[in-house]
């Protein structure tokens, strides 16, 4: 699809490391299957993918966390 931040670039499928950050506690949540634009580097989760990445949020902020560097597993 075309990507709707550059408008400039079309999404290819792949894996992305996704970011969270909530209060003292950081999450990286690795090989998130998701499109990423060829051009800037944007990445798309599909709705499914970002609750799993919520749901793995949840669990980190919970345990308190600093640092907490976790893989997707998909089934
Ligand atoms: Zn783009």
């Amino acid at each position: 699809m075309e990507c709707t931040i550059c408008k400039n670039g079309n999404t290819e499928k792949g894996h992305v490391t996704v970011k969270l950050e909530k209060g003292g506690t950081i999450l990286l949540i690795k090989e998130v299957p998701a499109d990423v634009c060829t051009n800037c580097g944007h990445y798309y989760l599909s709705s499914e993918m970002t609750k799993l990445v919520l749901e793995k949020g949840k669990e980190a902020f919970d345990k308190g966390a600093e640092l907490e560097v976790v893989k997707l597993q998909v089934a």
